[in-house]
């Protein structure tokens, strides 16, 4: 008898990708009430959430959490054309797809942009940062993503704030895949604002960024926004007056984060969420270079959050197939958006632990014997 697809508490494939993720039982049962928006129940609930997330950088004292609707890009959206005034200028780090995206969305913004780009699998150079600061005069901030999860590769955030800090401009940080798992103190690397979202590390469903932002920073914003939906000086501005959002709360969504941020307390906060997908990720890439897959990224660059593997070079290994294959054992994982290499991303984050990892492996074995492929050995790097 073959065996029977591994599952989720509710039955569904666990999804091994960059977000939405798997979330707990208790997460999704949040959501099984009707809130009015302006009910004081609903805006206790709110308050509470969002008075939560600042602590989780050490920030509590000096910053404060916006809320936006949407998917994490509303967030990074709003905090890019809210805080950056019209006539700023921002430096922007580019990596990946999303470093390239915030790009995009400041040139639509009419924002001037200056980018220095690096290859995918490449940190940011620091030190042509501060010369790039030290020429340009006109630069007011610095954009940088935190793990950028086209490859997943771990930028070096506390150096660029302080190569930025010390030039006397403000970072700009999409922590979207990085917040709630990877440590960020705001008194060692300081920030004007950063981006994340309820659906990646804090294990919440999707539906909801936010902005953690410098109190007076957000003070002076008022003025900049070029759209009225993501203007962030104005929904902040309604949240401190009347408790309410300008427009309909994802009520349900905030009710599962508020369930979700409850669950992350009592895994011990990042350091608990940390040493979980760590362990996530160290069981997935010896596994998988047990099998004979190659990882783009050596070790020492590799954030535990998603895994790039190379496309095996072998005849025999056809992706749809080995995707189809997973996915019928109950695993979901993610094609590649890379331009150095072909590639496929295993994500080591949501309501996985090593149990499901091995689950993993087992089933990805099970798929190379069916397509009849034995990987050539990694070479030894
Ligand atoms: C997930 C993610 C986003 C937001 O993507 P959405 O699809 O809009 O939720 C932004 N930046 C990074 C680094 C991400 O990983």
């Amino acid at each position: 008898m073959p065996t029977p697809p591994a599952a989720s508490e509710t039955g569904d494939p666990f999804l091994l990708t960059p977000g939405p993720l798997t979330t707990s039982q208790s997460v999704k049962a949040a959501m099984l009430h009707d809130w009015g928006s302006r009910d004081p129940g609903f805006i206790a609930l709110n308050r509470e959430v969002l008075a939560r997330l600042p602590a989780l950088v050490n920030a509590a004292a000096s910053h404060v959490a916006v809320p936006m609707q949407g998917s994490g890009t509303f967030a990074v959206e709003a905090m890019l054309t809210t805080l950056v005034p019209r006539a700023g200028k921002v430096l922007l780090l580019i990596n990946g797809a999303y470093g390239t995206r915030a790009r995009r969305i400041l040139e639509i913004a009419g924002r001037a942009v200056v980018v220095a780009e690096t290859p995918e699998d490449t940190p940011p150079d620091t030190a042509a940062l501060a010369a790039a600061l030290a020429a340009d005069r006109a630069i007011t901030h610095v954009f940088a993503v935190h793990c950028e999860t086209t490859s997943g590769i771990l930028n070096p955030i506390a150096e660029i704030a302080r190569v930025t800090g010390a030039a006397g401009r403000e970072l700009l940080i999409d922590a979207m895949s990085a917040f709630g798992a990877l440590a960020l103190d705001a008194a060692a690397v300081p920030f004007q604002a950063l981006a994340a979202s309820a659906n990646k590390c804090l294990e919440g469903v999707p539906g909801l960024g936010f902005v953690i932002c410098r109190r007076e920073a957000l003070a002076e914003a008022a003025g900049n926004a070029t759209t009225l939906a993501l203007d962030l000086a104005d929904q902040q501005r309604a949240l401190e007056a009347t408790g309410q959002y300008r427009f309909t709360p994802p009520t349900h969504v905030i009710a599962a984060l508020h369930q979700a941020l409850a669950e992350f307390e009592a895994e011990g906060g990042v350091s608990g969420r940390f040493a979980r997908y760590r362990a996530n990720c160290a069981a997935l890439t010896e596994g998988m270079r047990g099998l004979g897959f190659c990882t783009l990224l050596p070790d020492h660059l590799q954030a535990p959050i998603i895994v790039t593997f190379r496309m095996p070079p072998d005849a025999g290994f056809d992706f749809a197939r080995f995707y189809q294959g997973l996915a019928g054992r109950g695993f979901l994982i993610y094609p590649g958006k890379l331009t150095v290499a072909p590639s496929f991303r295993i994500g080591c984050i949501g309501r996985i632990g090593v149990p499901e990892m091995r689950g993993f492996l087992a089933a990805a074995a099970a798929v190379l014997r069916e397509l009849g492929v034995t990987l050539a050995a990694p070479r030894a790097a």
